[in-house]
């Protein structure tokens, strides 16, 4: 007789595919820029060989959002297949409970059952998990190796460390203790589902018309990690796994049936044109409205940018020649992730060329650097607040950004 059609293959590759991401993207770094860490100590986001600055905040909100939309409009047609299916939580219960059941342990009530020293084998392998998945979230905010590295030759910050040991820590409470109560009880994605569900989302659930073939056999009941009693209907605690969809296939398959439990779009089986109501459609507008407003923004962002202000620690002077001393600070950033050198060039109201005395032409910078520079502006004595302009320049001579600032009048009692 043929095996029966089981989705557990397919859903143990899914589960292993998305944590082999989750894990690696960190080290995927093309051109030394990582596909996606918020880079706690150059304060950026690092996105696709983007490097974003806090700056540009806007930046950072239309990518926040555009996940966010997405997580809902994902929810919305496929109900908590993430949860079942890609979820992290799901995945270490699934080897937590695999563990145990290589140990011959049982997981009874939440808690492990059976010889001592297994017992303690299972915890050390929990300990293990924890401190991996602890040390992978961390990837996402300082790079990896150098997170490895200062953890290895003990130089890591305390406060990386405390939030490293922290971290690890309540992932372990939660695989040795909390296990699916977390799905259950405390999971807020798992509450914000109830209230995006539509009547076409996609559901797993036992359809009246097949009831009376039920032979009352509890498979589905024993293989349901939530302890759920798919045979109730709909429930929110259901994570669309599709485990009892397997078993109800496996005992059916010896009777030579097919399987009672299905996945529907709703649980009225209203096929996938139900998906195509207003909520569907106006987040999926969204979606693409602000998909499209970041890659215009991230395209055509300035190569490199200049801020400039006048110094506040040396004031301006009136020289000999009756010329005025301005002192400034500006700051660069390339924002390529290549070399660059930079020329700052400076301009009166006129048009006319200024003085600039300081290291202001052949400035190499690395690839996202942010530079601070100091230097002293010489111009013709203003009468009042006068406008000027810097233009920063490339290797190129392409103008890249303008930054403008205010000259003030000096009094003739400063003259130097
Ligand atoms: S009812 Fe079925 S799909 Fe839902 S959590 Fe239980 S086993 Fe998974
Ligand atoms: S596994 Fe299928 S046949 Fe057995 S109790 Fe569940 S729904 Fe009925």
């Amino acid at each position: 007789m043929s095996s029966p059609k089981l989705l557990s293959p397919y859903r143990r590759k899914f589960q292993w595919l998305t944590s082999l991401a989750i894990l690696l993207i960190p080290w995927i770094q093309p051109g030394g820029i990582s596909l996606l860490r918020i880079d706690v100590p150059t304060l950026s986001l690092q996105l696709f060989g983007q490097v974003l600055r806090i700056e540009e905040l806007f930046l950072f909100l239309l990518f926040c959002l555009a996940f966010g939309i997405s997580f809902l409009l994902i929810t919305l047609v496929s109900g908590r297949v993430w949860c079942g299916w890609a979820c992290p939580q799901t995945t270490l219960n699934d080897l937590a409970e695999w563990f145990a059941g290589k140990m011959k342990l049982r997981i009874v009530g939440n808690r492990l059952q059976g010889g001592l020293w297994r017992k303690a084998l299972a915890q050390l392998f929990y300990l293990a998990l924890a401190a991996l998945v602890a040390a992978n979230l961390l990837w996402y905010f300082i790079a990896p190796q150098r997170f490895l590295a200062e953890l290895i030759t003990a130089e890591l910050h305390t406060g990386v460390m405390l939030t490293f040991v922290v971290l690890a820590l309540l992932i372990y409470l939660d695989l040795a203790f909390v296990r699916r109560l977390m799905c259950k009880e405390f999971c807020p994605y798992g509450r914000i589902q109830t209230s995006l569900v539509d009547p076409g989302t996609l559901t797993l659930h036992l359809p009246e018309s097949e009831q009376e073939r039920c032979i009352r056999c509890n498979s589905c009941v024993r293989s349901c990690p939530m302890e759920i009693d798919i045979r109730d209907g709909y429930q929110v605690e259901c994570i669309n796994c599709g485990r009892c969809l397997d078993a109800c296939r496996s005992v059916m398959h010896k009777r030579q049936q097919p399987g009672l439990i299905h996945y529907t779009f709703g649980v009225d089986n209203l096929g996938p044109k139900a998906l195509l109501n207003l909520r569907t459609l106006l987040l999926s507008l969204a979606l693409v409205v602000l998909l499209t407003l970041l890659g215009v923004a991230i395209v055509n962002r300035p190569q490199a940018t200049l801020k400039i202000a006048v110094s506040h620690t040396a004031g301006s002077r009136l020289l000999k020649d009756g010329q005025q001393a301005t002192f400034f600070n500006a700051w660069l950033n390339n924002r390529t992730t290549e070399h660059a050198t930079y020329r700052l060039t400076a301009r009166g109201s006129d048009g006319a060329a200024l003085t600039i005395k300081g290291q202001t032409t052949d400035l190499k910078l690395q690839g996202g650097e942010n530079r601070k520079l100091d230097f002293v502006l010489v111009s013709p004595a203003v009468r009042q607040p006068t406008m000027i302009e810097f233009v920063l320049f490339d290797q190129l001579q392409r103008e890249l950004d303008l930054a403008a600032a205010q000259l003030t009048p000096v009094a003739a009692t400063k003259e130097d």
